[in-house]
């Protein structure tokens, strides 16, 4: 029996994402690091050129030092955000990017976070889907 797998719950897996960063800062891992951007791959398409236009959602964890006296401290912030990008050697406008104007907590609902990175990824499949559509550029094969 054949078996084709189908693509994780994206808000699911960017949510598990979020947990785990938090999880690694209240450890205080000795490898956590603060600033890191996550992709999450978010879809997958073939252009008229055969090419491949790919879409990712973004997480990018940072701290900010806020002044606030007498209780200064490090804000620990989520962006997010969704890119799509086509593959095609010479395409006239291969990228496409969305960011979420605001952010949003480290201790803040996981769930919701990641949910509000949805309509950005919804936006990138859509540029993504009518690019492939007229897209012509052919993948790059090194010969
Ligand atoms: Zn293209």
């Amino acid at each position: 029996m054949s078996y084709t797998p189908s693509a994780p719950d994206l808000k699911t897996e960017l949510a598990d994402r979020i947990r785990s960063h938090r999880k690694n800062r209240d450890n205080g891992g000795r490898y956590f690091s603060p600033h890191v951007k996550v992709r999450e791959e978010a879809g997958r398409f073939t252009a008229a050129g055969e090419a491949e236009v790919t879409v990712e959602a973004l997480v990018s964890f940072s701290t900010k030092y806020v002044y606030d006296n007498p209780g200064s401290h490090d804000e620990h912030r989520i962006a997010v955000g969704a890119v799509a990008k086509c593959h095609g050697n010479g395409c006239v406008a291969p990228d496409f990017e969305k960011n979420h104007a605001g952010h949003w907590l480290l201790e803040d609902d996981a769930d919701k976070t990641a949910e509000s990175s949805l309509p950005l990824v919804q936006a990138a499949r859509e540029w993504a889907q009518s690019h492939a559509e007229k897209c012509r550029a052919q993948p790059y094969t090194g010969r």
